[in-house]
């Protein structure tokens, strides 16, 4: 017997986004049938599809169908398309930001894993990720220096003057710390903060607020890294991290970093959430206009956006496994899209990987 309905908000978006995310839901079927459960996959318009269609990123109804979905599922905005319209129209600016403002999505969440069989995709020497890597980033995503005011150019005497203001309270700072001890509970129990302590004042208050949540976490082990040594190290030896735990801007640059090690873009997915269990789900990586449309684009990122979200949002660790195990196995027995293709091997497009990891989930445990 089915479980209760659950309603995910699918927003596939522009460049690759429609591909990989038809193939996705495939996955998503299969993972029904093999736990019992019930989901409405409801699709909707975003990003530069939506601005042809209705005129703008982010239209009303899309709004809607969120706040009535247990989950978005989002694929990537953006496109040379759309890049000759004013800033605050643009896809990404106009659609994921306010998405993530309007839903209170404040903690980024990005594994950057390196599989033992892809080590050699990844641009550091084999030695240095022998065996491959699992670093979590947590980001803050809604503070610090790209929301706090003031933030403005005004005319001086001389030219212009910029300033933005790198601003961050208490309860903002506890909130997205509470959810990266909670994730370390799971994994290796170690959480590194990166910061500059050194000089900046929000980061100091950031080592305080952060010290006060490890103590409710005796189990989890914590350490402090400034931000210039954290990217240093992830490309030393990014298998000293467990859990990295940042502030905005460092959370930025350090998850693209952790992403660049771990290989591709193609392989890595990403949760954003809020408080409860509502979540926005996509790649790591945008929507890939250089390789849109030929069918060659990697889905495994969305698919483990998918698992994420099982696991998060919906409460089914157990699907989530699934997926992963599929995943696994598939690169384990040398499914490969180009992007991860070694020389010499052989490459299968987006659909068949995604069938594969589908026949997969379908057997249970991601046994061929
Ligand atoms: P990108 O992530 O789209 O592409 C960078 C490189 O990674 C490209 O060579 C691309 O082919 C490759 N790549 C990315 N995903 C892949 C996949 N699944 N399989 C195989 N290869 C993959 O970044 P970009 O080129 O800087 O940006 C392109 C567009 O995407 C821009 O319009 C940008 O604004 C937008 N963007 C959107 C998001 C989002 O929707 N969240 C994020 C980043 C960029």
């Amino acid at each position: 017997m089915a479980e209760k309905m659950n309603r995910i908000a699918v927003l596939a978006g522009d460049g690759i986004g429609p591909e990989v995310m038809g193939a996705t839901l495939q996955v998503a079927k299969e993972v029904e049938k093999r736990h019992g459960l019930a989901v409405e996959w409801k699709e909707g318009l975003v990003g530069g599809a939506a601005i042809d269609a209705k005129g703008k990123a982010l239209p009303e109804e899309t709004v809607e169908l969120c706040r009535s979905a247990k989950a978005v599922l989002f694929g990537s905005v953006g496109g040379p398309k759309w890049e000759t319209l004013p800033p605050n129209e643009q896809p990404e600016r106009a659609a994921l930001l306010p998405l993530r403002k309007i839903f209170g999505l404040y903690a980024n969440l990005r594994p950057a894993v390196l599989y033992p069989e892809l080590v050699g995709c990844s641009p550091l020497r084999p030695d240095r990720v022998a065996g491959g890597f699992d670093v979590l980033v947590v980001r803050e995503l809604t503070g610090g220096l790209y929301f706090g005011q003031p933030k403005e150019t005004t005319k001086t005497a001389k030219g212009e003057r910029s300033v933005d203001t790198m601003v961050y309270e208490t309860h903002e700072i506890e909130r997205v710390t509470e959810v990266a001890f909670r994730a370390a509970a799971f994994r290796k129990k170690r959480v590194t903060l990166a910061d500059k302590a050194n000089v900046l004042e929000t980061s100091l208050l950031w080592r305080k607020v952060v010290k006060q949540v490890a103590a409710k976490h005796p189990n989890i082990t914590l350490d402090f890294m400034y931000a210039d040594n954290a990217a240093m190290q992830l490309v030393r030896d990014p298998g000293r991290f467990d859990v990295l735990l940042c502030e905005n801007l460092f959370g930025d640059m350090l998850s693209d970093e952790a992403a660049a090690v771990a290989g591709s873009l193609g392989m890595l997915p990403s949760a954003s959430l809020g408080e409860g269990s509502f979540g926005l789900y996509e790649p790591a990586g945008g929507s890939a206009p250089d390789i849109a449309g030929k069918g060659i684009a990697n889905p495994i990122a969305q698919i483990l956006s998918l698992a994420l979200l099982f696991e998060m949002s919906l409460g089914q660790p157990e699907a989530a496994q699934t997926i992963r195990h599929a995943v696994a196995g598939a690169i384990r027995d040398g499914w490969r899209t180009a992007d991860i293709a070694a020389s010499g091997e052989k490459k299968v497009g987006t659909q068949e990987m995604a069938k594969e990891i589908a026949r997969r989930v379908a057997l249970g445990t991601g046994k061929s």
